[in-house]
């Protein structure tokens, strides 16, 4: 089988895209890096929302589930217990009016939630021009930053309605012209002065951080701007109104094969094996496994110890028969659709190329021109 996949642009479109919950996973993993301190020993017992660990600088993980730990050199494995026992959530703030620059950075340091491996309170530290939300989903067959919008619109909004207000700072929420969300954002936005919506009539690779930028804001250097997507939003919200962290995640899930595409809504830390498992008809050794970025041809190889986690936003399942490279027939697919105009067959790639991987996705041949050993088939 070649991978002759069509990916289509819209939910509309798709037509079958099905929400699952997988919310009381039987086990989560917290892996441990150098100069982590954990709060818990092996044996203890953990509440949903409990801390576990604190890293080197300062980001802190809470456990998404309560139950056992079983703690190594290496990771805390949580065994749930199924109980709904959570720690007591702080009150709630009743409104977001009386928070100002420093109470934001307070409760923001307070609880720790991270981006990207720092602190998300650290992005704040610095100065922008401008805020850009990106609400796009970064490939075409991803879906889970729309389900993030979906269900959590209006505390998006009202967020990025207090980050304007308090750093005085416009904020651009964009999100593709395809998006369903489009019409509830623009009216929740409305009702915030700095805030304004943007309608991406291009696709990918533009719903990139760094294309998409440079594609609205060409005016801006890279320091002028901070990119945040909706789920940082999102962190941002429950970390002022609740204190608390956001230990749910989204994963998109698709069938080459069988146009068919799953939004899963998960926790933090849970085993993509566990979740596979229970979405597959059969074995997920039968199968490819691409994760976050098919058009990359990003194998993932270690599937046993592939948690989610916020650099997880997708798999891709492709039947693991016949999708085997062959030589390059010279059809010229890869170089038309090259958005930055350089030879993806050459060897080595150029450095200007922004692995984008839509070379990868037009070949006929399944060749991965983003790999070193191309060259034997092209
Ligand atoms: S060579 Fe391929 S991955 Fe690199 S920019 Fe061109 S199309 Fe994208
Ligand atoms: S590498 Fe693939 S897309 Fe490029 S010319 Fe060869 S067969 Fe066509």
């Amino acid at each position: 089988m070649k991978l002759t996949y069509k990916f289509k642009n819209s939910e509309a479109e798709i037509g079958s895209i099905d929400k699952k919950e997988y919310l009381d996973p039987e086990k989560v993993y917290i892996y441990l890096k150098n100069g982590d301190r954990i709060k818990l020993e092996d044996g203890d017992k953990v509440k949903e929302n409990e801390l576990v660990r604190v890293s080197y600088n300062n980001r802190k993980t809470y456990s998404p589930i309560s139950g056992t730990c079983h703690v190594t050199d290496n990771c805390v494995e949580i065994t749930n217990d199924h109980k709904k026992n959570e720690t007591k959530e702080k009150e709630s703030l009743k409104s977001f009016d009386d928070i100002d620059r420093n109470k934001f950075m307070k409760l923001l340091h307070d609880v720790g939630d991270s981006v990207n491996n720092h602190e998300l309170a650290d992005y704040f530290e610095d100065n922008y021009k401008l805020i850009l939300v990106n609400g796009c989903d970064i490939e075409p067959y991803q879906f889970n930053i729309r389900a993030i919008i979906k269900d959590h619109a209006e505390e998006i909004c009202e967020t990025v309605g207090l980050i304007s207000k308090i750093f005085n700072v416009d904020v651009d929420f964009v999100l593709t012209s395809s998006d369903p969300n489009l019409k509830k954002v623009s009216s929740e936005a409305d009702r915030y002065n700095g805030v304004k919506v943007t309608s991406l009539n291009e696709g990918f690779p533009y719903t990139l951080d760094s294309l998409l930028k440079d594609k609205l804001y060409p005016q801006y250097s890279d320091k002028d701007v901070l990119i945040l997507d909706p789920l940082d939003i999102y962190k941002i919200y429950k970390a002022l109104k609740y204190q608390l962290p956001v230990t749910e995640r989204y994963v998109t899930v698709s069938y080459a094969d069988k146009d068919r595409v799953y939004v899963v809504k998960t926790k933090y830390g849970v085993s993509l094996k566990e979740i596979l498992s229970d979405i597959l008809p059969d074995d997920p050794s039968n199968h490819y496994i691409y994760l976050n970025n098919f058009m990359r041809k990003t194998i993932c190889t270690n599937l046993d110890l592939m948690v989610v986690a916020d650099q997880v936003r997708a798999v891709f399942i492709v039947d693991n028969k016949g999708i085997d490279p062959i030589d390059c027939i010279k059809c010229g697919k890869c170089v038309q659709i090259c958005p930055i105009d350089i030879n993806p067959m050459a060897s080595p790639l150029s450095g200007d190329c922004i692995r984008c991987g839509l070379c990868n996705f037009v070949c006929p041949s399944n060749i991965n021109l983003l790999e070193e050993n191309k060259k034997e088939h092209v």
